[in-house]
């Protein structure tokens, strides 16, 4: 015994000295550490992460790593905070400080106040070279020798995030491990060169997180942005890759700057490009600016941060997921990883050097900003009205989520009054009536940049030529009844109080519950699971004085028994954590409608649903509908690959849902043909966008395409009358002379037939974001569910040509076929997760429609 614990306290001094021995030891370089060269082979995050607190266990003095959460598939997401000796043990006093100078937190600044620079690196998961470059970047700034960042870090904390998104970048490093030529091979034939289906760039849910700054649907978004909202850092540079044939690009932005990016900020994209440009300049190196990556869609890493004060950057290099470690450009020119690491490296360093160097007036700059915010916010309207009402709880709900993620400020109005406002509803200018418990948001709050980019009924756009989507009205993406007011409207803190339960009847014949948001389908699929057997009327009814809508669920004591006394129990609870009303009724007998034991009360099946995904299938498409299935509803979904769908046999389920992608190769003839009489034994196939488009006039199907090409033929007489010279196109415009074509994205009022099942919960319309003007006719034989006609278009860009063909057209169908049902979505409802207006109506798709 004795013996053992000497040999133990023997064994601790030698584990001792050899720490000691360590920490006196030089800091390793990456080459050290990995013991590769940065850029001969690719790191794994595994050991990205190792190097990170290898760096935090040796200069404690400098640098701080925090794990601050995990992704989907488990990996740890760090942030490592860099500063200078005198910075690093004040880290939480410049946080606060840095809040109270944008008067998100009370109380003083204390101390001296140094810039806060956040960089971002690898979002894009196949954009490899970020997390190489960072381990650089974190060496330099954490070796005690380099002078250079020591005078940097003097007034400047570094935020670095070395890997935003793991799970897509380890999907791409993996597989390029496994098929490349020992070294690498530049052979732009090469199959490292083709990475394979879905790719490396999205999340584990193929969720583009650079699309989701904004919205944060996903968990990797949620937990980074719950961080930066602690921060609000005065500059934000976010590193990206793009084609390998260009070479390298950072700010100034192209057009178009959304109007409300300050000039100050706008200037500053001038100065750090300035930065940038001395070192490429000196390296040779060729880049471009001013082209390409505009500023205006709100959720990408350097937009939403210019909303939130930042001078917002995108680096981009050329490469990304197809150079590998070399790659032989078309100029002949060996593009290598080495290459790639060293521009990101520079750029890295460039904008710390241009913050640090320019830190009072970033902090001067950011206080001016978050001032102007609070007292002389932007734009013509000054409050933002949530009409509150029975059917709005819980799309409120979802808003007030969304603005609590945001720290953006919101009350009550507290007092009815009369006032004007823009009607998001109808376009126009109009009375509006505010009640006490309507929601209010004021632009007087330091977030009210961001709260006039997000809830401004349309954002001017001074050129059309941008890269993504020009409309992301929330009062049209939560679907609530909203109104813009030019006047000042002070919200009172002081929450609603909760209606008090409204059950009086301990065991009542039937339980009610409202269907208007996704709350609701939760509430749902949370019952099915507990095996609580749900009816929906699909009638309108009113029962003691109170009317309900078509779609509201029923639950009778008859059909539960098996449930015993067990189900008012499980029926509140479970309405209870969904935020779901209940009523109660003591019969089952209606005043007007249908009676509880009528035929158009309709028991629902617990539907069994497959989703098509695989090769052919967009990665996009597939991610968010199985994201809707697994993250938002939690219900139970079976994944089909196209690769082997011919051998599933689909009477083992119910729903089939197609998202976009060609079609062509799985659903052959012969496979189709089986689809087909599945549908007709009494099987329902959702078909989404280019699904529905493929199926649109194949045999027994009645969805056609609108044809298009007839209009524009006429338009085109008609240009030619008016204009002789027409056809005489200048080459220099050819950009913009192909977006008339286009629609990227914009806010449609889609007018709906509400008493069909797909329409439940909607009321007459349904705003829809419209990406597409490849669109329907109306169906001869089947449901036209929900339709454009002629005016309306509600927010947004939409090209001429393109504006023609969106009316008279459908968007939502539904054919019965046999016992079965075919739906189509031209339009997809679940786009990017966070279009919440739509959620409900692919919660009907699958769990009303055909019961
Ligand atoms: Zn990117």
């Amino acid at each position: 015994m004795q013996n053992t614990i000497k040999r133990l306290f023997a064994f601790a001094f030698v584990l001792l000295s050899l720490q000691t021995a360590m920490a006196q030891q030089a800091l390793q370089t990456p080459a050290q550490f990995l013991g590769y060269t940065l850029g001969e082979e690719f790191t794994t995050h595994a050991r990205i992460t190792d190097y990170v607190n290898y760096l935090a266990q040796q200069a404690p003095n400098r640098i701080r790593v925090q794990e601050y959460g995990k992704t989907y598939e488990g990996r740890p997401l760090l942030l490592a905070y860099v500063a200078s000796d005198e910075n690093l043990p004040r880290l939480e006093q410049i946080r606060e400080n840095n809040l109270r100078q944008a008067g998100i937190a009370d109380g003083q600044v204390q101390g001296k106040q140094p810039a806060i620079l956040w960089m971002s690196y690898n979002i894009h998961g196949n954009e490899s070279v970020s997390s190489e470059a960072v381990l650089q970047v974190l060496y330099d700034l954490v070796d005690p020798n380099n002078q250079q960042t020591k005078k940097w870090l003097e007034n400047t904390v570094v935020i670095l995030d070395p890997c935003v998104n793991p799970d897509g970048r380890e999907r791409y490093v993996q597989w390029y491990k496994q098929v490349q030529n020992r070294g690498g091979n530049a052979s732009p034939y090469a199959w490292e060169h083709y990475e394979p289906w879905p790719g490396g760039r999205p999340n584990h849910y193929y969720f583009d997180l650079n699309r989701d700054w904004a919205w944060q649907t996903q968990i990797e978004s949620k937990q980074r942005m719950a961080q930066y909202n602690q921060w609000l850092p005065q500059v934000h540079a976010d590193f990206h890759e793009m084609g390998p044939e260009q070479p390298y690009y950072f700010s100034p932005a192209a057009k178009p700057l959304h109007e409300s990016i300050t000039p100050w900020q706008r200037d500053f994209q001038y100065t750090i490009g300035d930065y940038n440009r001395q070192y490429f300049d000196q390296n040779n190196w060729l880049y471009f600016t001013r082209e390409n990556f505009d500023l205006f869609y709100p959720s990408y890493g350097d937009t939403w941060p210019t909303f939130n004060g930042a001078i917002g950057m995108t680096y981009e290099q050329g490469g990304s997921g197809r150079a590998g470690l070399a790659y032989k450009k078309q100029d002949g020119d060996t593009l290598t990883l080495t290459d790639r690491i060293a521009h990101h490296h520079i750029a890295s360093l460039a904008t710390l050097q241009a913050t640090a160097e320019k830190a009072d007036q970033l902090t001067q700059e950011f206080r001016k900003y978050y001032d102007n915010n609070l007292k002389k916010p932007g734009g013509a309207y000054k409050t933002f009205v949530f009409k509150a009402d029975d059917r709005s709880v819980g799309n409120l709900k979802a808003l007030t989520d969304y603005l609590d993620q945001q720290q953006i400020r919101y009350g009550y109005a507290g007092k009815s009054s009369s006032s004007k406002g823009f009607n998001y509803a109808t376009g126009k200018e109009e009375s509006v009536r505010v009640n006490q418990n309507d929601l209010v948001v004021s632009m007087y709050q330091p977030k009210s940049t961001l709260v006039k980019v997000l809830f401004e009924p349309s954002s001017n756009l001074e050129d059309s030529l941008t890269y993504d989507i020009t409309s992301w009205a929330m009062p049209y993406a939560f679907g609530l009844q909203a109104y813009a007011l030019k006047s000042r409207l002070d919200a009172n803190n002081q929450k609603p109080a909760k209606a008090a339960n409204p059950i009086k009847v301990e065991r009542p014949f039937a339980y009610l519950a409202r269907w208007n948001s996704l709350q609701d389908v939760k509430f749902l699929t949370d019952l099915m699971a507990q095996k609580v057997k749900v009816r929906m009327s699909e009638k309108p009814f009113e029962m003691e004085n109170r009317q309900y809508e078509a779609g509201t669920l029923i639950i009778t004591r008859t059909g539960n028994e098996a449930m015993g006394d067990k189900l008012d129990a499980v029926v509140r609870a479970t309405a209870e954590k969904h935020g779901v009303t209940l009523q109660a009724s003591t019969t089952g007998f209606v005043s007007s409608g249908a009676d509880f034991g009528s035929g158009s009360v309709r028991f629902l099946k617990t539907p069994k649903v497959a989703l098509m995904s695989g090769e052919g299938v967009s990665p996009y498409a597939f991610g968010e509908i199985w994201h809707y299935f697994e993250q938002q509803i939690g219900y139970p979904v079976t994944v089909l690959g196209t690769s082997y769908f011919g051998n599933v046999p689909l009477h083992e389920f119910d729903v089939l849902i197609l998202p976009a992608g060609s079609y062509g190769r799985v659903l052959n003839e012969q496979a189709l043909e089986q689809v087909k009489n599945w549908v007709r034994g009494g099987g329902k196939l959702i078909a989404l966008e280019s699904a529905a488009g493929f199926l649109a006039g194949k045999k027994d199907f009645n969805l056609q395409k609108k044809n298009g090409d007839e209009a524009t033929e006429k338009e085109k007489a008609k240009e030619t009358k008016e204009d002789p010279y027409r056809l005489l196109r200048v080459y220099g415009d050819r950009e913009r002379d192909a977006i008339s074509e286009d629609v990227q994205g914009s806010v449609f009022r889609v007018n709906l037939d509400k008493t069909h099942p797909l329409a439940f919960g909607y009321g007459d319309t349904y705003y829809a974001l419209v990406r597409t003007s490849d669109t329907f006719s109306f169906m001869k034989d089947g449901w036209n569910v929900g339709v454009l006609k002629k005016d309306n278009y509600a927010t947004g860009f939409v090209g001429a040509k393109a504006k023609a063909r969106l009316k008279d057209a459908l968007i939502l169908g539904a054919q019965p076929m046999g016992r079965g049902q075919v739906i189509y979505l031209a339009d997809n409802p679940l786009f990017r997760g966070f279009w919440h207006n739509g959620k409900l109506l692919f919660g009907n798709a699958v769990f009303l429609v055909g019961q």
